[in-house]
């Protein structure tokens, strides 16, 4: 049987040779999550032979990436702002560039020990209402969604990254079942244009939920839901953060324009892109 040092090596090469950009990531995180072993393990002790089960599940694993599943997807698990998260076929993937919304929010946001009251509309995972939660010690929180797995998988991600005393829960379309007033109001929607979808790289559009990605006709249904509500919902002053496709920050402002709602600030992502709104 290959020790943990060749089975690593010869994953690498393999996800390599089939063209993956992200080969030697890729075969790390499949290969701890196969063994079932820290990666100080894997440091500690690198001449370990796997078991034959650990082996099979390492092969199974390799099938599955080889057909294009993402690595979170068959881990279970993403990282996002530092916090691990677990995911379930009912949530999206946490993408890097929603750390925009965050520091964004938690740069408005006037004083971080304040006992602020925040909802998240379409939580999926939780990862940006449990990661505000970390950095605001005295704040509450209200996950909505309208996927009860996706409620499920946040409120274990809100338990195991320890805010789950200051977070509740609504099975709710939008805010349909959720009466104010909060300080803060975070989403990230569904925002692709439903015709956009059958286009999207096969990695998203199999493998993230439809519900998670699908922002009708234009892309912008779910802003004109919430920015419609943002008045009832809002103590005065009160702050709304939404993340945005690349291509809709003036839609956005428009919107914002036809509800009273003044724009705060236009953040970008890593690429340059503008992600995230704040009004
Ligand atoms: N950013 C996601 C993507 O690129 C879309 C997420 C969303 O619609 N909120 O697929």
């Amino acid at each position: 049987m290959k020790t943990r040092t060749e089975a690593l090596r010869a994953l690498r090469r393999t996800l390599s040779e089939a063209g993956f950009e992200t080969a030697a990531l890729d075969a790390r995180l499949l290969l701890l999550e196969a063994l079932g072993i820290s990666a100080t393990d894997l440091i500690t002790w690198p001449d370990t032979p796997l078991t034959s089960e650990q082996a099979e599940t390492l092969a199974s694993f390799t099938n599955r990436r080889l057909a294009h599943e993402p690595v979170a997807r068959i881990v279970g698990e993403r990282e996002f702002w530092g916090l691990p998260f677990r995911l379930s076929p009912e949530t999206l993937v946490p993408r890097p560039d929603t750390e925009t919304l965050l520091e964004t929010a938690l740069d408005l946001l006037p004083d971080h020990r304040a006992p602020l009251k925040i909802v998240d509309f379409g939580i999926g995972s939780g990862c940006i209402l449990v990661a505000l939660l970390h950095e605001l010690p005295n704040a509450t929180g209200l996950g909505v969604d309208l996927s009860f797995g996706a409620l499920v998988t946040a409120r274990a991600n809100a338990c195991g990254n320890r805010v789950g005393n200051r977070c509740h829960f609504a099975l709710s379309r939008w805010a349909d079942a959720v009466s104010g007033p909060f300080d803060l109001i975070v989403s990230n929607p569904p925002y692709i244009a439903s015709g956009v979808i059958p286009g999207l790289d096969a990695e998203v559009r199999e493998h993230d939920p439809r519900l998670a990605l699908d922002g009708g006709p234009d892309g912008l249904e779910p802003y004109r839901v919430l920015l419609a509500e943002a008045e009832r919902l809002l103590v005065p002053g009160g702050l709304l953060a939404v993340e945005i496709g690349y291509d809709q920050a003036e839609a956005l402002s428009s919107l914002a324009g036809l509800h009273g709602l003044e724009i705060l600030r236009i953040a970008h992502d890593l690429s340059g892109n503008p992600r995230c709104v704040a009004m």
